[in-house]
């Protein structure tokens, strides 16, 4: 197994970072054998980006509306709906 030098989006961890394969936009995959999770630094579909979550959740507390929120983050209404459910 080669270990690279990827940062944990979950835990932080840099040491125990490996490749794991290519994802579904032929971005490379990596996985972290701190937590176990997998993860990828460059995402084709913009809601699972880090942080957008933040931001829909951000833009549903100030009232943001469902379309207004999808079309602020280019992502789709249905990404923020299913994104705010498991949330609330
Ligand atoms: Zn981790």
């Amino acid at each position: 197994m080669v270990t690279i030098n990827v940062k944990c989006r979950f835990c932080q961890q840099t040491s125990a970072v490996s490749k794991y394969g290519v994802g579904h936009g032929g971005h490379q995959r990596y996985r972290c054998k701190q937590c176990c999770r997998t993860f990828q630094l460059e995402y084709t579909y913009i809601a699972c980006k880090p942080g957008i979550k933040e931001h829909i959740i951000e833009l549903a507390m100030n009232n943001a509306g469902i379309r207004n929120s999808a079309r602020m983050l280019h992502i789709s209404v249905n990404a923020v709906v299913r994104t705010l459910k498991t949330y609330t």
